[in-house]
């Protein structure tokens, strides 16, 4: 497993300047003594802002989204290399809400994750079952066939990613999967990747489905959880914290 865990904030689309300032300064100052990497990855036109606040603390921008294309006529997209210029070191790439209510298929999540490397910027590439694969006994077929797609197109760059299990029944439903469901699925997820690189032990996998302050000390417990990606829980800094202490 990595040296270090990897704790990623995504706020959705959520925030103020007010609120964004309050949170992270809060942040800022509660961090100190984390002995884990952390990040928060805000709606687009806040990176300036996070950008500005965080300076010289040891949190780290990310986005929630980039364009496949580089530049042109692509009215509402963000390119990766407006990203970069504000900063931003990590890129969600397949949220399962980008997959489920702006129909990004396999293909075009690798090619967002191509892009963001290409960039500088490590994509964040998210898996998951629904609760109807799951029960159709499909878990192992979804996230695999997920992970291959990026795998398959990114070739010799995968070791740069971070790859988030994001069981789609526990996004924001405040329902966890088990430390032990939650194991099972990242070990798959790191036999595949050891398939295709001898750095699988370096990749970052990521936890993501209401964790919270309460779960969070248990599921970073287990060999193949690397770190999580937070939703909710990151909205709110003292409960963001004590996952990071969790996972220092
Ligand atoms: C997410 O959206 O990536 C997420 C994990 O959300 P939540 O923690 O709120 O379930």
């Amino acid at each position: 497993m990595p040296e270090k865990k990897l704790i990623a904030g995504n706020w959705k689309m959520n925030g103020s300047l007010e609120a964004n300032d309050a949170l992270v300064r809060a942040l800022v100052a509660g961090m100190r003594d984390a002995r884990c990497d952390v990040a928060v990855c805000v709606p687009a036109p806040y990176l300036a802002q996070v950008q500005m606040l965080r300076h010289g603390a040891k949190l780290d921008l990310g986005a929630q989204d980039v364009s496949q294309h580089a530049q042109g006529a692509y009215t509402g997209e963000v390119s990766a290399a407006m990203l970069r210029e504000f900063g931003v070191r990590f890129c969600i790439v397949g949220h399962s809400e980008r997959r489920q209510y702006h129909g990004e298929t396999d293909g075009l999540v690798a090619e967002k994750a191509k892009t963001a490397l290409a960039h500088g910027i490590t994509p964040i590439v998210c898996v998951g079952e629904t609760l109807a694969e799951r029960e159709a006994g499909k878990t192992e077929e979804v996230v695999k066939r997920q992970l291959a797609a990026v795998i398959h197109v990114n070739g010799h760059c995968i070791s740069e990613i971070v790859v988030a299990y994001e069981p789609v029944w526990a996004i924001g439903t405040g329902k966890t999967a088990s430390p032990e469901q939650a194991q099972q699925v990242h070990a798959l997820l790191r036999k595949q990747l050891a398939a295709a690189t001898a750095q699988a032990e370096r990749v970052h996998i990521l936890y993501g489905g209401s964790m919270n302050a309460a779960n969070a000390a248990s599921l970073l417990a287990q060999p193949d959880i690397d770190g999580g990606l937070i939703g909710g829980a990151s909205l709110k800094a003292p409960d963001f914290l004590q996952i990071i202490a969790a996972a220092s």
